[in-house]
């Protein structure tokens, strides 16, 4: 818990306080998110200019950005098209060169500048002949006490927003900074100094740098403040929960597990019955579980969560089991049937379209079904279904265990109140993407988390090959082969329906050109506007190899299992972010067989084709996301709105794994003393 603040720092003072700023000014910084003397001071700089050194003119190249510096030697607005267009240009000459800088259709340019002013324009070159800029940003250099702030030093060049001049805005940091350093108090808790910065020292760096690589240190700093309030956030919630629930008596007693696993046809890997010690020791423990398990595609997720299941129905407990589709819900719930049915556990099956209570409901007329749960004399009921477990009407009874499975695809919130339904059931969330670690320690900073390393034995190899379009003839060609040979296949599409964009193919409209290409072989098509039971049919269909090739969008990404599919084609993959296609490729590969997964791509840009590269390169998961992540972005491997994440200021989830870490550390000691 941090410490009571027994006075409110100034610099929660309104940024209308500062000198200089009235009301208009004052809504202009509310437009950048700058409502106090603290979120100014936060306001971080877009880039910097290293004002003490300047390019020549007559040495800029082409297509690069740099800053110049020169006088206005000319300068003019031109009207055209009957006074409707018009383009302003001033010529500035630093002694080497001429440099000319336009902007098109904003005629009221011309009250910045006047002949004689000296300007520093940063911008590309378009043209070298005469020396041409279009719209470049520009600064006119002015005199004055002030003028230390703007000129022969590392300038700082901050966002800004429609009507806020940047010399103004550095002005006003510069001066704040000034007024307010002694106010900037550490935190608690706070780093080593010996190793980083003061924060009011890092402040002032990341406004005004003395040297470039003052930014990456006072980054650094910033960003660690940043992770503590987020740890501290995380660690007091996990706390105060702690303090305030106490666990239902989950640890169970092996009798139905014994016959389970004797049924099961395989033994549990080493890294499976690990986890599971881990899961009993949290059922059985002071506090309700909440746990993470990690466990790439294929590594047997199901099966740990049937045991934790049985555990929980062992000590008379019911457990609910959360899927992100019903595809998947679907397939858990034959699944469950099958393994829990003859131990005497029901299994119900709650989704969008199909509610085996509310069927079996109908029967019991005028009976409440809770009424009917809790008159149940001994529970022992799996509920299995996807976000229709959350919506009203449904009481979970007794509910000891909740498992959420695909994590990723559901949001902190839908979890908290799935969690919420039961007095404080046990949880257990799943995921097979391989959260990088520093995701794993902020996003999932409050579980503790459980890793299966380690893949059953006897499956086949998966190759990866990245291919061009005027190959897929023969892609197809090798497909049919496979198929002639007993085997199914994916083919996966980007789009449901044509969306204007040519270059991505449709399923739909290819749904035709694939049934005649497989002839005799059977195509189904599988796709999110398909009704839940249309869904279903399809799934049995391939699963039952009625159909041989199932063609779909990413639909099938997560948790679908069909051992004798070994083809995975995907095209446009360039379209599909890693972390993803790694889930397609993770829907084969499951049987004995050798899979092959085929990704088509004519990206050009040596990105995208880096990326791709990627996975024909390596089958770890881990590398995989950390890859995506770095690539894209924590909110694209999340899926944007959901990742709950606060918007670092400073803070970088792909490369500051190290400062999460020590943050984390920070806080735990400084929580501990605490107590
Ligand atoms: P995921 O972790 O992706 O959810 P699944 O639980 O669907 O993986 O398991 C993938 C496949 O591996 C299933 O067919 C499952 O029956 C099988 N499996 C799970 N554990 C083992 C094991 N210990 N030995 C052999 N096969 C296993
Ligand atoms: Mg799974």
């Amino acid at each position: 818990m941090s410490p009571p603040e027994n006075k409110i720092s100034p610099l929660k003072n309104p940024a209308s306080s500062l000198w200089g700023v009235g009301a208009e000014r004052a809504a202009q910084l509310a437009r950048l998110g700058i409502f106090t003397v603290e979120d100014l001071l936060l306001h971080r700089p877009k880039r910097y200019e290293d004002r003490r050194h300047f390019r020549k003119i007559s040495e800029l190249t082409k297509d690069e950005a740099f800053t110049a510096r020169g006088k206005i030697v000319a300068l003019g607005l031109k009207r055209f098209c009957g006074g409707s267009k018009s383009v302003f240009e001033i010529i500035l000459d630093d002694g080497s060169a001429r440099l000319h800088c336009r902007w098109w259709n904003l005629p009221f340019m011309e009250n910045y500048f006047a002949m004689g002013d000296e300007v520093f324009v940063f911008g590309k070159l378009k043209e070298p002949k005469p020396r041409t800029m279009d719209h470049p940003e520009t600064e006119v250099i002015e005199g004055g006490e002030e003028s230390f702030i703007h000129i022969n030093r590392i300038a700082p060049i901050y966002p800004l927003t429609e009507g806020l001049p940047q010399r103004w805005l550095r002005g006003l940091a510069w001066r704040t900074l000034g007024k307010f350093e002694t106010e900037i108090a550490e935190p608690t808790p706070a780093p080593d100094l010996k190793f980083f910065p003061a924060r009011a020292n890092a402040l002032r760096m990341i406004h005004f740098p003395e040297e470039l690589a003052d930014l990456e240190i006072a980054r650094r700093r910033l960003a660690l403040d940043e992770f503590v309030a987020l740890q501290l956030q995380i660690q007091s919630r996990r706390k105060s929960f702690e303090a305030r629930t106490k666990a239902l008596p989950c640890g169970g007693d092996n009798r139905l597990m014994k016959p389970f696993l004797a049924q099961l046809g395989f033994k549990l890997t080493e890294a499976q019955t690990k986890v599971l010690r881990e899961i009993r020791h949290d059922m059985g423990g002071a506090h309700p579980m909440r746990r993470l398990l990690q466990g790439d595609v294929g590594s047997g997720k199901t099966a740990v969560a049937a045991c934790s299941a049985l555990m929980a129905v062992e000590s008379g407990f019911n457990v609910a089991l959360m899927a992100p589709t019903e595809i998947l819900a679907e397939q858990h719930f034959r699944n469950f049937q099958k393994w829990f049915e003859p131990l005497g556990i029901k299994v119900e099956l709650q989704t969008g379209s199909r509610k085996t209570v509310e069927s079996r409901e109908s029967r019991v007329e005028g009976q409440k079904q809770s009424v009917r749960w809790t008159l149940d004399p001994r529970p022992s009921t799996l509920f299995i279904g996807t976000h229709a477990l959350l919506t009203g009407g449904f009481d979970l009874p007794k509910l000891g265990l909740v498992i959420i499975d695909e994590q990723h695809k559901f949001g902190v919130a839908q979890r908290e109140t799935l969690v919420r339904k039961g007095n404080y059931p046990h949880l257990l969330v799943m995921t097979a993407t391989p959260i990088p670690r520093t995701l794993g320690l902020t996003l999932y900073g409050d579980l503790d988390v459980s890793v299966i390393d380690e893949m059953p034995g006897g499956r086949g190899k998966i190759k990866t090959f990245v291919r061009e379009t005027e190959k897929l003839p023969k892609v197809l060609e090798f497909i049919r082969e496979k198929l002639a040979a007993g085997r199914q296949a994916y083919v996966v599409y980007p789009r449901v329906e044509d969306s204007g964009a040519k270059e991505l193919k449709a399923v739909t409209t290819e749904f035709e050109n694939l049934k005649k290409m497989f002839a005799p072989f059977k195509v189904g098509l599988l796709h999110g506007r398909l009704k839940g039971a249309e869904k279903e049919a399809v799934m049995a269909d391939f699963r039952a190899n009625k159909i041989q090739v199932l063609l779909s969008t990413s639909l099938i990404e997560v948790g679908v299992d069909v051992p004798n599919a070994t083809v995975m084609l995907v095209e446009n993959a360039e379209a599909f972010g890693l972390a993803q296609l790694h889930q397609l490729r993770g829907r084969i590969g499951r049987g004995a067989h050798e899979s092959f997964c085929i990704l088509i791509s004519d990206a050009k840009n040596v990105e995208a084709r880096g990326r791709l590269k990627i996975l024909e390169e390596t089958d770890d998961g881990f590398k995989i996301a950390e890859a995506d992540l770095k690539l894209r972005g924590p909110g694209e491997l999340l899926g944007r709105e959901q990742s709950g994440l606060p918007n670092f200021r400073f803070g970088n989830l792909a490369e500051d794994l190290n400062l999460i870490r020590q943050a984390r550390e920070l806080t735990t000691k400084c929580l501990a003393q605490a107590k």
